[in-house]
């Protein structure tokens, strides 16, 4: 029959219609359907009645770990007393080279001697110019460029607000942590695997260096060069043909040569 489809969809929402206000009255003595974080999270799981929108800003929905938006800059947690941590960042300049839109600008320190210092004196990112691909996080040698999750960065400065600065971009390690923290266990443990094998190649190139006074058996140029026709000859003490008619013929050659030039000359 024609129109059915029609009845069922409008029964759907009529159903939803009704459920809401049964829900509201399920949670009227537990803090309210809405703004409640426990209601929240039965609302936007499948045990949910009635209408499901998000009420935001009042209510967010968690955003997963690899989510990516603007980026950050890591520093050590700062010290009791003190409002930065240590910089992880070196200035080397790799994310700036490799971000797609050009939005990254640092300014490199320099020490007393006038040499560089492995720390930015500014860092900025202009986030209007910014995709967002996290190239610059992807390519950060020392991991010290992170993806944020924090999307509210509206404002109504069309100018310089959306330039972040380095006291802007910069969030402690715990922060990191806090946002990612599978991520950022795995990137410790790298870090820690790459000290070690750095510490275990120093220790071995400090110690006694034993170089081989033989090439090894297996070696695939020793047994090459053994096998060759000359070092077998050699080995059993024959006299190389070559090298004695090489003995009559060179100066033999000499002297032709210098008949030649005196008669041209
Ligand atoms: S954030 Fe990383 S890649 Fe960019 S300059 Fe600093 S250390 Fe180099
Ligand atoms: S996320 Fe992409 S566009 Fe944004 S600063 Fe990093 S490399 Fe550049």
């Amino acid at each position: 029959m024609y129109g059915t489809g029609i009845i069922k969809g409008l029964g759907v929402t009529l159903r939803h219609f009704i459920q809401t206000y049964v829900d509201d009255l399920r949670w009227a003595g537990k803090g309210g359907r809405y703004y409640n974080d426990e209601a929240f999270a039965v609302r936007q799981s499948t045990q949910g009645e009635g209408v499901m929108t998000v009420f935001y800003p009042e209510e967010k929905l968690p955003v997963p770990e690899r989510f990516r938006f603007v980026p950050f800059l890591v520093t050590d947690d700062p010290p009791p007393g003190q409002r930065w941590g240590h910089d992880w960042c070196t200035s080397c300049g790799i994310c700036a080279k490799v971000c797609p839109p050009q939005c990254i600008w640092i300014e490199r320190g320099k020490l007393p001697n006038g040499r560089p210092k492995p720390e930015p004196v500014n860092f900025y990112i202009d986030i209007d110019i910014c995709m967002n691909c996290g190239y610059c996080a992807e390519f950060c040698p020392f991991d010290a460029i992170k993806m944020d999750h924090d999307y509210e960065l509206a404002g109504y400065d069309r100018t310089t607000a959306h330039i972040h600065d380095k006291a802007r971009l910069s969030k402690p390690l715990s922060y990191w942590q806090e946002i990612a923290p599978k991520r950022a266990e795995a990137e410790e443990i790298g870090r820690q695997l790459a000290e070690a094998a750095k510490t275990k190649k120093k220790s071995e190139d400090d110690g006694p260096r034993a170089w081989p006074t033989r090439l090894p058996v297996n070696c695939p140029i020793a047994a090459r060069s053994t096998k060759t026709p000359r070092v077998q000859r050699r080995r059993k003490g024959a006299k190389t043909p070559g090298r004695a008619l090489l003995c009559v013929f060179a100066p033999l050659r000499l002297g032709v040569k210098f008949l030649w030039s005196t008669m041209t000359f």
